[in-house]
């Protein structure tokens, strides 16, 4: 999501915005960090309401996050998009996530697309909790620093 704001502060097309977000997002996902893709089913099924509290509580840091540092910024618009493309890859594993508890429906192409996602995806494991946060921290503050540059 920062790094998706970084990409839009300093590049201001929307077009190039999407590419460069979008293959972030993957870039990203390489990286030790956390998210809710891992056993989503499981936890929109059993635990239904933290997981809701969890996206909840992520986002809004992510967006006072935001908000801080574009308040005053021209380039506003440029930054949220960049952000919306940087969440748009997991809002889509979310959605398929979605269709097959409610709808106990699995679409083709949403198929397709997670098995995409997935062979970027670092998939998380105990030993690797300290490197996630060491990751996730790093990366948040380089986009900090790009957008305040
Ligand atoms: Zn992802």
């Amino acid at each position: 999501m920062l790094v998706g704001a970084a990409i839009g502060a300093k590049i201001h097309s929307f077009w190039a915005i999407f590419i460069f977000a979008a293959v972030s997002h993957f870039l990203t996902d390489f990286l030790p960090h956390w998210d809710y893709i891992e056993n989503l089913e499981d936890e929109i099924k059993n635990k239904f309401l933290v997981f809701n509290l969890k996206i909840f509580t992520d986002f809004a840091i992510g967006l006072a996050i935001f908000l801080w540092l574009f308040w005053n910024s021209p380039f506003i618009y440029y930054a949220f998009f960049g952000a919306l493309v940087a969440i748009l890859p997991d809002s889509l594993i979310l959605l398929r996530s979605l269709f097959l508890v409610y709808l106990k429906k699995r679409l083709a192409l949403l198929e397709k697309y997670f098995n995409f996602h997935k062979k970027f995806h670092f998939y998380k494991d105990k030993r690797f909790l300290f490197w996630g946060i060491i990751c996730e921290l790093t990366v948040a503050a380089l986009a900090i620093v790009i957008i305040l540059s």
